[in-house]
């Protein structure tokens, strides 16, 4: 069996048309949603997503600020723009790009986002009503695994859901908003014993884990849908998933690409969330 390839470019460039349309109704309303986002230092890779968060602005006609600070910038002068950006009405997503240089503590950065502009999803009130099931900004990777989950047909309740890796932006979140879907959910980490014969139980396998090419067709079930987070840049420049595609794909029903799988689905989530924000500040179902 070959593996379908599931699209992250095509199912994130459909729900871009929806996004375009709702802002140009938004617009004839005279609101234009806004996002800023916040890069302090030149870490080369944040850069790139910086770029490509105010390119994907631009192309679906919201405002785009970018406020490139220098790396001696102080938490204290950090914290003060945020502010800034939390009480101006025409801001409604703040993304502070990670990470940040060491002088500066992330966590008091995150805390200091409005809950209503945190559109990364990342403040601990969203994280916390994500937990007990409220309403909240989802983080963006994760709401993109869901997507393209969702996008296969498959119906997430009663099936059986692996997640592999368990940090905070990625492997948790994706296994609580499973949950949400009624997927049965174990969690596997750098100590879980036996992992390829639990991996080998999963309907829906989720792996990031930061280990280029780890997961083999022996981590796969025949027939799961396999979604890689996985962004490994190799030795020789090329980008690779934490999935070993050639071979997972013998086995799986559907699979992500890397690149072109969960990758392009995380700015489209953050484009989301910030028509999301725009229109719950402003009371617009
Ligand atoms: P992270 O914070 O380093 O967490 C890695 C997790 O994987 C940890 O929970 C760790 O376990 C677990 N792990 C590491 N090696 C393992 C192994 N051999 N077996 C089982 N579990 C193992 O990484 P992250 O931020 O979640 O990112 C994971 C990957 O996703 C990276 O490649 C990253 O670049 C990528 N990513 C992609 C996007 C995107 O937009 N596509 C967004 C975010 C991240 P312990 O907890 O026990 O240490």
């Amino acid at each position: 069996m070959t593996a379908a390839i599931i699209s992250g470019k095509q199912v994130s460039d459909d729900i871009r048309i929806g996004i375009a349309r709702e802002v140009a109704d938004l617009a004839e309303r005279g609101v234009k949603p806004g996002l800023a986002v916040v890069l302090v230092g030149e870490d080369p890779a944040s850069q790139v997503y910086v770029r490509n968060k105010e390119k994907s602005c631009i192309e679906l006609g919201f405002h785009s600020e970018v406020h490139r600070l220098d790396v001696a910038t102080t938490q204290q002068e950090l914290l003060a723009l945020v502010a800034d950006l939390n009480g101006r009405s025409d801001i409604d997503g703040i993304l502070v790009q990670l990470p940040l240089p060491k002088h500066i503590e992330e966590k008091a950065v995150i805390d200091a986002i409005s809950v209503e502009k945190d559109v990364d999803g990342f403040h601990p009130v969203n994280v916390g009503n994500l937990v007990i099931g409220d309403d909240s900004l989802l983080p963006c990777t994760p709401a993109g695994v869901i997507e393209l989950i969702k996008r296969t047909g498959t119906d997430i309740s009663g099936k059986h859901a692996v997640v592999i890796g368990r940090s905070n932006i990625v492997g948790k979140p994706v296994s609580l908003l499973l949950q949400r879907e009624n997927a049965t959910v174990t969690m596997c980490h750098s100590r879980t014993a036996n992992m390829a014969e639990l991996s080998r139980q999963a309907d829906i396998l989720v792996v990031a884990i930061g280990r280029a090419n780890f997961i083999d067709a022996s981590y796969v079930k025949p027939g799961a849908i396999v979604i890689d987070v996985g962004m490994n840049r190799l030795d020789t420049g090329k980008l690779a998933g934490d999935v070993d595609y050639e071979s997972a794909r013998q086995a799986a029903g559907f699979i992500t690409p890397v690149p072109g799988g969960v990758g392009p689905m995380t700015i489209t989530m953050l484009m989301s969330n910030t028509l999301i924000a725009a229109k719950r500040r402003r009371g617009l179902k």
